[in-house]
């Protein structure tokens, strides 16, 4: 289906005096929790004409995600769908979005409404866009999942309904004046949160204000792609990430760019998915994960080459490290080595691009995020606090502001003084490590905090710990990244166990289900092993520098010589999980 800008402005204000007549106000916090449907833009667009604060959540968490960031942020509605595919998996959002509204009721802070998209069962008629016409309309068009002929096969779901508290969002639209005056804000007013994980394990709430991330998201999206106005935009992020805010959302409109938004994931209903859409459509500048290169890689040349893929201009990438075998795939094969590649370093925090080439104009190197965009200021400290210069690896600091920063994370303004300023005073500290080569080029190396990036999304160890350990057998948890050939990088865990319990297979898979219950899918574990004690400091600290290297094989451990049980390291190795549970 397509949607033009005059249609999505009306759609925006109907919403908008929908929030206005439900009695929201500047400055109240909404969470929204919808799949990749047009109904997320629009529902964003409108708390922002309105002044009101959105939160979006990523619709693959878990119940426990979304009930931790309604309290956290204290919202006054939940604006959910009845459900979607993910693929051929069916996603009862709505039940979820329930189940999260209950334990926030059960907390004490019961919601009023529930605002539901009725989603399931309109693909048919949504099923066959007609954005290919040249020249392309100023429009976004949305390539919904499913197709026509496999849509009448799938199963309607018995949606959970409580009548005092549900209203669809259909009904309330109907009614719903096209117009809606907006509330003027300041420049420095909030416009949203954005929870990102957080080493203590606790989400934190990054909050960007109106005037600096929008001029940031525009003016960034303007020249990392180098947009046109005849141009068709893609990005394959979920909205629920910032890369879907600030490059599906925010970047492209402010431009008035021609955009894709799609509902699907890359491999269904095959590995040519990606690419008969680019075809459809003509997209001119895609950008993507490097975990979805890397999964479009292992399906080999074949089902790229099938497309022509000839309108494609410029590729980007965002997320986490490129390597450079997943960088010369996307170059050679998807570009065909005429379209410059854009890796895009930067952070939910950031609000947009910190360090990435301008396609045609900066040399690339495969793997290299490049030199920093225009007005950012990066600079490699040492571990004692001094900025190093010339070739040097280090830590990844910006030196000056830039109008995209964020303000403060929600409710916790000295712990965004502590995370982001404290340990380098004078400089935003990204946890990052970076190498700058003897060319200038900065390379990302990786987190250097208690943090992993499993498939571009950002956890924290500590946030697996603890919902492994709110499971009864479970006395002691530690969690290590682990290289991983698709997702980048994966969990391994090490749990040590309450007297009378003992470590099986079924175990195992109880202890997956209950990260996933507790996170979400995403944080799904990839190794668990059981240990019978960590290996720990004299002051009680599991070093867990040790057991990443267990987890790797590597035994070259360094001093371990603060041990205070060195004993425990052999078994550890020995135990090694060495394929997947
Ligand atoms: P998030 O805030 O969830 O977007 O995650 C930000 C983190 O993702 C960064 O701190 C990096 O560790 C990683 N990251 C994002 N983009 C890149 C990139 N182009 N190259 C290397 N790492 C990246």
């Amino acid at each position: 289906m397509k949607i033009t800008y005059g249609e999505l402005l009306r759609k925006v204000c109907q919403f908008a005096n929908v929030l206005r007549n439900h009695g929201v106000k500047k400055g109240d916090r909404i969470s929204i929790y919808l799949p990749m449907i047009l109904e997320l833009v629009i529902a964003m667009l409108a708390c922002a004409r309105i002044g009101a604060i959105h939160s979006v959540v990523f619709a693959g968490f878990s119940a426990d995600s979304l009930c931790e960031r309604i309290l956290d942020c204290g919202c006054s509605l939940l604006i959910t769908a009845d459900a979607f595919y993910r693929g051929d998996k069916l996603v009862n959002l709505k039940q979820i979005a329930d189940e999260a509204l209950q334990k926030s009721k059960d907390k004490g802070f019961p919601l009023k409404k529930c605002i539901v998209v009725k989603h399931l069962g309109r693909e048919e008629v949504a099923a066959d866009g007609a954005c290919s016409q040249s020249p392309p309309l100023k429009r976004l068009c949305q390539d919904v999942q499913e197709k026509k002929t496999e849509s009448s096969q799938r199963l309607h779901p018995k949606i959970p309904w409580d009548p005092r508290m549900d209203v669809w969002w259909q009904d309330l639209m109907s009614g719903a004046s096209t117009e809606c005056e907006p509330e003027w804000c300041d420049s420095e007013d909030e416009l949203f949160i954005l929870y990102t994980s957080g080493s203590t394990g606790k989400p934190k709430g990054v909050l960007h204000t109106v005037g600096g991330y929008m001029l940031y998201a525009a003016t960034s999206f303007k020249y990392v792609f180098d947009y046109q106005p005849e141009d068709v935009y893609w990005c394959t992020a979920d909205i629920g990430w910032i890369t879907g805010h600030s490059y599906i959302t925010y970047g492209p409109l402010a431009n008035g760019a021609t955009s894709v938004l799609f509902e699907g994931i890359p491999t269904y209903p095959d590995a040519g998915r990606m690419w008969s859409i680019i075809d459809k459509y003509k997209v001119t500048k895609f950008y993507t994960a490097p975990t979805a290169i890397r999964l479009l890689m292992k399906c080999g040349e074949e089902p790229v080459k099938k497309h022509s893929r000839k309108s494609l201009k410029v590729l980007g990438t965002v997320g986490e490290p490129i390597n450079p075998e997943a960088w010369l795939w996307y170059y050679r094969v998807v570009g065909e080595e005429r379209c410059p590649i854009v890796d895009t370093f930067w952070q939910t925090e950031t609000g947009g691009h910190m360090l990435t080439p301008l396609p045609a104009a900066t040399p690339m190197k495969p793997g290299s995020a490049t030199f920093p965009f225009f007005g950012v200021v990066p600079a490699i400290m040492n571990e004692s606090g001094e900025e190093l210069e010339g070739e040097a690896e280090g830590y990844l600091v910006f030196k000056q502001p830039w109008p995209g920063i964020m303000r403060t994370l929600y409710g916790n303004h000295q712990q965004f003084e502590t995370t982001y300023f404290k340990k380098f005073p004078g400089y935003y500290v990204t946890g990052d490590g970076c190498r700058r080569d003897k060319d200038g080029y900065y390379w990302i190396t990786g987190r250097i905090d208690d943090m992993l990036n499993v498939s571009g999304h950002l956890l924290s160890t500590a946030e697996v710990e603890s919902a492994l350990l709110g499971h009864g057998a479970v006395s002691e948890a530690a969690v290590v990244s682990h290289p991983h050939p698709l997702k980048g990088e994966c969990l391994y865990c090490f749990v040590t166990l309450k007297d009378g319990h003992d470590f099986t297979k079924n175990l195992a898979d109880e202890l997956k289900k209950q990260v996933r219950e507790k996170i979400g899918p995403i944080a799904t574990p990839d190794y668990i092993q059981y240990a019978p004690s960590l290996p720990k400091t004299r002051s009680g600290k599991i070093t867990r520098r040790i057991l990443r290297k267990i987890a790797q094989n590597d035994r070259d451990l360094g001093d371990i010589s603060t041990l205070v049980n060195p004993g425990i390291i052999n078994q550890l190795f020995n135990d090694r999980c060495d394929t997947k549970l």
